[in-house]
């Protein structure tokens, strides 16, 4: 497997709470903006640290937080 070189990041994601890009190189980058600190980590890490942060949001109440935020339309 080789391994590209360092470049442009692609966003992955990006909220109030983190922004995630991923490095051509593989390695993804969490910015938690909270405290400003970004991690760093190869793409399998990523994936395990999402599945903790999600099965958390949904041991808080993810149904609640994570409503999408659709614009109010009325149809009559
Ligand atoms: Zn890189």
């Amino acid at each position: 497997m080789s391994r590209r070189p360092c470049g442009k990041h692609i966003i992955l994601s990006d909220n109030d709470g983190a922004r995630v890009s991923q490095c051509p190189c593989g390695a993804v980058h969490v910015l938690v903006k909270a405290s400003g600190v970004t991690m760093q980590m190869d793409e399998e890490r990523f994936h395990k640290l999402g599945l903790a942060v999600m099965g958390a949001v949904s041991a808080i109440g993810g149904s609640r937080s994570m409503q999408p935020t659709t614009p109010t339309r009325t149809i009559n």
